[in-house]
């Protein structure tokens, strides 16, 4: 904080120094270093977000460099974990970066969830998101729920006290992706830059906002949907 990255930032009145002394010691999980999980990366790494954890399986792709900000073309073929934590080292060296070559599942998402403070989801898709949303329940963690494809998608602060993702869908089994549906440039920065705000708010104030934001970036729209605890959910 020295060196004065942080000092617009710290202006922020809901920030300030002791806000960004709070934002290096939260650690934070990225499941997913997609469209949504390089943006949300990046500003986080930005932001000074003392620990990021990066959990992603697959490796850059050309298809990928449309969206995925911190790719380029002297990444394709290689890890995406690997590569993003490259970029993001060259960005704020001050992060401390913890990269896993994996793909999520029942037996290793504890070990993701339980001693951080906050998890993104950042995936592609339904089966993950609830292994993601199982764990935080178990050990009460709060997690952000984001779906994007097209030009529009949803997004959700989800904590267990109140809320989980079987309480909102019971049973969905597939969500819209950018492979099925395609994915316009802009709307992956959008989500992730209301994702990563949601998680900052969290981290600064231990406050979020309820409900699930549906936003529809071509005719510029937005919705928010009441999500109450559903009472056959055991959660
Ligand atoms: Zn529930």
């Amino acid at each position: 904080m020295t060196d004065g990255r942080f000092s617009r930032q710290v202006l922020f009145s809901k920030v300030g120094k002791k806000g960004q002394t709070k934002l290096a010691k939260s650690k934070v999980t990225i499941i997913g270093v997609g469209g949504l999980g390089t943006v949300c990366a990046e500003i986080l790494a930005r932001a000074g977000i003392g620990t990021i954890t990066l959990v992603d399986n697959d490796k850059v792709e050309l298809s990928n460099l449309q969206r995925q900000s911190l790719y380029t073309m002297n990444d394709i073929g290689e890890s995406k974990v690997q590569s993003a934590a490259d970029h993001l080292r060259k960005i704020n060296p001050g992060v401390k970066l913890k990269i896993n070559k994996t793909r999520i599942n029942e037996n290793n998402i504890d070990w993701f969830v339980k001693g951080n403070d906050l998890i993104l989801d950042c995936t592609d898709n339904m089966e993950t998101r609830y292994i993601i949303s199982d764990s935080c329940c178990k050990y009460k963690k709060p997690w952000i729920y984001a779906s994007v494809a097209g030009a529009g998608g949803s997004i959700m602060f989800m904590h267990p006290k109140d809320v989980c993702l079987r309480c909102l869908y019971p049973n969905k089994k597939k969500g819209e992706t950018a492979s099925t549906s395609g994915i316009i440039t802009p709307l992956t920065h959008f989500f992730a830059s209301v994702q990563t705000t949601m998680a900052m708010k969290y981290l600064l104030e231990k406050k979020y906002n309820k409900g699930l934001f549906v936003y529809d970036l071509w005719n510029n729209t937005e919705k928010v949907l009441t999500v109450k605890k559903n009472p056959k959910c055991k959660h």
